[in-house]
């Protein structure tokens, strides 16, 4: 069975244009005007509404372990959530597991989540501790499907950072392999030496979240990064950029000439750390924190001219009992959830209250993201021949936000209250309808695993 999308405007990474869109067997078959019914196809009324392709949150922690627990959402309430806000992609991550290689870690982790998914996925790596075999090992990875690792320069006490021999070490080999550098930039040092000065004096309530982790730290370790793979001849890809500064550091290695992409997040367009001065300060703490109006300011300039590649979530859920466990801003864990609204939230913030144009939707959150992931371009357009994962949205349909209205385990969302002008009314993943009008309709396990092609394939 098939459908026939009539009389909506057809949006992507070019532009908008009026077509009708023909799917049958999975994937788009025709874009064009005035594509004639079939027997074999169910229409579906676009008029008055947008046709996007589907959304890719290149960034999401489902069932992540960590920190002696894990998170609220697991790839089922995740994906169910993810549906019902219009993504049809997210990019998760494997972790890696000691005594297994790379590749056989990430295959545990796409065994764990296969059975659960109602969208499709791909996985990214963090990658923690230098491999024995660096070469081989990156390789046997791009060849299992993923084609990017993520790196850390910061949380060495909770063993994610990688020193800066082995940062260099995997950088290459993961670059030589085909694979694209993801790096979470904060300076190590200043967050240490900032967070003794401050348990020295007793600031560690939850409201100064804001103040331990500055975006000067943010914006340090961008520019280290940036040079070091830079000057290497790697182009590195730095995730949640949630600063002014942090901006600033990524356009000043651009100047250099070094290849440099950015990502940020919604949160970080929309909320600011004075949220921090409320009770529920914990239910807003995720690294790097919120910043102030300045930064919403100087993110939304670098969004909207273009600066940033790719906005993505990094949704990582946490209820609010597992929030409250926190005494302080430095044991509070770290993570919101996100998946649902980030098409909402860009469409209302960026092109209802900003002028942003529709195309930069699809490039941000469809298009870059299956680019740099290595997923186009059976994914990230609607073009004939990708797979047909497409969003029907309603520009006009206000809805507001609530905790009732959400599908996140965390039973709590950072937007509460919040109205937002435009909403998808119904989401297919390749053909199939997983969202109409307000119901999930996706299921369990119909999702699959999308293979990275890796960063070589961008053309
Ligand atoms: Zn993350």
């Amino acid at each position: 069975m098939g459908y026939l999308i009539k009389g909506g405007i057809v949006i992507t990474e070019k532009g908008e244009i009026p077509a009708d869109v023909a799917i049958d067997n999975q994937r788009i078959s025709a874009v064009g005007s005035d594509l004639v019914d079939s027997s074999e196809r169910v229409t579906l009324d676009a008029r008055g509404k947008y046709v996007l392709p589907g959304v890719i949150d290149a960034h999401t922690h489902f069932a992540l372990r960590s920190r002696g627990t894990i998170t609220a959402d697991d790839f089922e309430s995740g994906t169910k959530a993810a549906a019902c806000g219009g993504v049809t992609t997210v990019i998760d991550f494997a972790d890696q597991i000691p005594g297994m290689s790379l590749a056989d870690a990430a295959k545990a982790r796409i065994d764990e989540a296969k059975p659960y998914v109602a969208t499709d996925f791909a996985l990214h790596m963090t990658i923690t501790k230098a491999p024995e075999n660096p070469d081989s090992e990156l390789r046997d990875l791009l060849e299992s499907g993923v084609g990017a690792v993520k790196l850390f320069t910061t949380y060495r006490a909770a063993g994610y950072l990688l020193e800066k021999n082995d940062f260099i070490k995997v950088s290459k080999a993961a670059h030589r392999a085909g694979l694209l550098v993801t790096v979470h930039a904060e300076d190590n040092d200043l967050v240490e030496n900032l967070e003794s000065r401050m348990k020295a004096k007793g600031e560690t309530a939850p409201a100064y979240h804001a103040v331990s982790r500055p975006g000067e730290a943010e914006a340090s370790a961008i520019r280290n990064t940036a040079s070091i793979l830079g000057e290497a001849g790697l182009p590195v890809y730095f995730v949640h950029v949630s600063s002014g500064p942090g901006l600033e550091a990524v356009r000043e290695a651009r100047k250099k000439g070094y290849t440099v992409y950015a990502e940020t997040s919604p949160h970080y367009l929309t909320l600011t750390s004075n949220l921090y001065a409320q009770d529920n300060a914990r239910e807003f703490i995720m690294t790097p924190p919120l910043r102030d109006s300045c930064d919403i300011d100087a993110l939304w300039n670098g969004v909207l001219n273009g600066e940033f590649d790719v906005i993505a979530t990094d949704h990582c859920a946490f209820t609010r009992r597992q929030k409250a466990e926190g005494t302080s801003c430095f044991d509070t864990l770290p993570g919101i959830p996100g998946v649902e609204t980030l098409l909402p939230l860009v469409h209302h913030e960026g092109v209802v209250r900003r002028g942003m144009r529709l195309s930069e939707i699809a490039r941000m959150l469809s298009y870059n993201p299956a680019k740099l992931f290595g997923l186009y371009p059976r994914k990230g357009t609607i073009t004939p021949g990708a797979d047909a994962d497409v969003v029907i949205f309603d520009p006009n349909l206000r809805k507001t936000i609530t905790s009732d209205s959400q599908h996140s385990k965390a039973g709590y969302t950072p937007y509460e209250g919040m109205t937002v002008q435009g909403y998808p009314t119904t989401v297919l993943v390749r053909g199939k309808v997983v969202y109409d009008n307000g119901t999930f309709l996706g299921a369990q396990g119909s999702g699959r695993f999308i293979a990275s092609k890796g960063r070589l394939s961008r053309g």
